[in-house]
């Protein structure tokens, strides 16, 4: 099966064809690692998301693959040198979309940590994380550190730390390993929605789901199946009888997008807030982002949306470390905001919350998982399997993990990713494409901008936006025009400025290989408007 949504209706009847060794609920970052991760074990996989893939948190996120220095401030060891090992292998195996980011840390006297505490811990987090040389830290002086930012307020700086985190993009990044359970033989589609568990003797044996698009119900068959619902865990969870005492503890967090010129910074900037925690603000094209906020959230976990309160929060931080810029709410162009499935644990503050992952089994064998990051997918995933491994008491055979090996769709860079940017760069100026066009496809799509080009030849001529159109709908399921703007090429987020000048092309090329009428055409144009609209509308 492929993620071509012309095929849409044959995956759907195949599906329900076949009794999968295991059943994967959700098709965020922590589902596809799972479908990956399983498939390459030789488990026959189906995985079923009732949004887009990506849309609950894992298109929500800072979009950093990190070590996690925070979490040493929590004397979380284990975690911090997992994530760091994590970190390298996905540099290794997703080169396109896992790219360092040089990442100053200003040090002031009302900052949490001071020059000394603040060279220990990036000191630490260096061994735990494995840092390769070139990426250790840089201790500097104030003059340094503004020369490094000279928008920095000065008035109590003390120095900084230069080192490096990883930037991605999250809603590619689960495409890509969603992509790449696919090629390993997994059945994964969007849009259909789990409503119950079926059982058979006790245990779990499948699923009652729904198509979303069509709105048929039907029968998912497994041997095993694994709840990666994350903000929606306990939903399902809740169907399978009592929760017990360990609940998930849901906090949003948001994001401002304002234009890079703006807050044009040289590098990514990490700094205190007067409360205590730390933010991020981080240049990305012609953006940069400012984020993020963590506070107890209890509304619809679909959209949590963006309130008066959060925009404030990130503005007041950002113009006390950033005095001269005078961010206010007409600056913002975008925003975000995602739901950490965070594990509660009694009487700790939203920050204070673990990022660890936890697995749960209910009686019939449903094995459920929450907690984590982006950046730890992958062993999140090897440890599900090996629980499903446990709980079928080895009737079924499975190989090792071996994902760490695993080139991620995209990722076939031999030389690299600089070598592989400059050679697109010289085909675009010999064959007179824009440099610019070709840079982002290359961000985005990786190595696979062949297919994009394969796709978008007509008659010995490339249109690069057909390609990234019909790409998007004959490999990565997109069935809406939402879809395709928001996580396929991240235009909501990072280009919103510029949108209205291509939505029609962008429009005009889905309706037409979909096969849209005219009223449908038009009811797409209307749903995105929406969207666009609601990245600045605070409630
Ligand atoms: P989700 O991405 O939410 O996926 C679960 C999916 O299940 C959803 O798509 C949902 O639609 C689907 N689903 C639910 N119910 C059903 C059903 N009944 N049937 C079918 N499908 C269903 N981590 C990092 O490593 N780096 C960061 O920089 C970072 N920053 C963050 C910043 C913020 C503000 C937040 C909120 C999180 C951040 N994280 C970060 C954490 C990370 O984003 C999450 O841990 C991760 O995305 C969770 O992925 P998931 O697949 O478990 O959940």
């Amino acid at each position: 099966m492929t993620l071509d949504t012309r095929n849409r209706s044959e995956s759907l009847r195949s599906m329900q064809n076949k009794t999968y060794n295991l059943l994967v609920i959700g098709g965020g970052i922590t589902g596809a690692g799972i479908a990956m991760d399983a498939a390459t074990r030789g488990l026959s996989v189906g995985l079923v998301e009732m949004q887009d893939f990506g849309a609950g948190t894992s298109s929500r996120s800072t979009k950093l693959i990190h070590g996690g220095l925070r979490y040493l401030k929590q004397l979380e060891f284990a975690l911090v040198r997992e994530v760091g090992q994590e970190r390298k292998i996905l540099f290794k195996n997703a080169p396109h979309i896992v790219i360092p980011e040089k990442m100053l840390l200003p040090i002031t006297k009302k900052g949490s940590l001071g020059k000394l505490g603040t060279s220990v811990g990036l000191y630490v987090y260096e061994l735990l994380a494995g840092v390769p040389r070139e990426e250790r830290r840089k201790m500097l002086s104030p003059i340094s550190t503004l020369k490094a930012e000279p928008l920095l307020n000065n008035d109590d700086l003390q120095g900084g730390g230069l080192y490096y985190e990883y930037r991605t993009d999250d809603a590619r990044l689960t495409i890509e390993v969603m992509k790449t359970a696919v090629a390993q033989g997994a059945d994964c589609l969007n849009y259909v929605k789990a409503l119950e568990f079926l059982h058979t003797d006790g245990k779990v044996s499948g699923i009652k789901a729904q198509d979303l698009l069509e709105g048929e119900e039907f029968e998912l068959t497994a041997k095993a199946v694994i709840n990666a619902t994350g903000p929606w865990v306990d939903t399902l969870r809740g169907k399978e009888g009592n929760l017990g005492k360990k609940r998930l503890h849901p906090t949003k967090g948001i994001h401002l997008v304002v234009p890079y010129l703006r807050l044009p910074l040289r590098q990514a900037v990490y700094f205190d807030t007067s409360d205590g925690r730390m933010i991020f603000a981080i240049p990305r094209d012609n953006i940069t982002y400012i984020g993020t906020t963590d506070t107890n959230y209890k509304g619809a976990l679909d959209q949590p949306g963006v309130t008066q309160a959060d925009v404030a929060y990130i503005l007041d931080a950002v113009n006390a470390m950033f005095p001269s810029r005078n961010l206010t709410v007409e600056h913002v162009e975008s925003t975000w905001s995602g739901i950490r499935p965070l594990i509660h644990e009694e009487g700790k503050s939203p920050s204070e919350l673990s990022r660890k992952d936890e697995i749960f089994v209910s009686d019939s064998g449903v094995v459920s998982i929450a907690g984590g990051k982006l950046t730890g997918f992958r062993k999140m995933a090897e440890r599900a399997v090996d629980r499903v491994y446990k709980e079928l008491n080895g009737t079924l055979s499975f190989t090792k993990c071996t994902t760490d090996q695993l080139q991620i769709s995209g990722g076939n860079m031999p030389e690299g990713r600089s070598a592989y940017i400059k050679f697109w760069r010289e085909r675009a100026k010999k064959e007179g494409w824009e440099e610019f066009t070709l840079d982002r496809l290359v961000r985005y799509y990786g190595s696979n901008v062949t297919r994009l080009m394969e796709l978008g030849t007509e008659n010995g001529k490339v249109n690069w936006l057909k390609g990234e159109v019909r790409y998007a709908i004959q490999e990565e399921g997109v069935t809406n025009l939402s879809d395709l703007m928001i996580r396929r090429n991240g235009r909501l987020y990072f280009d919103r400025g510029t949108i209205s000048l291509r939505l029609e092309s962008y429009s005009t090329v889905l309706a037409r290989e979909l096969g849209w009428t005219d009223e449908e055409r038009k009811r797409q144009e209307a749903s995105f408007q929406e969207e666009y609209e609601a990245v600045v509308q605070f409630g």
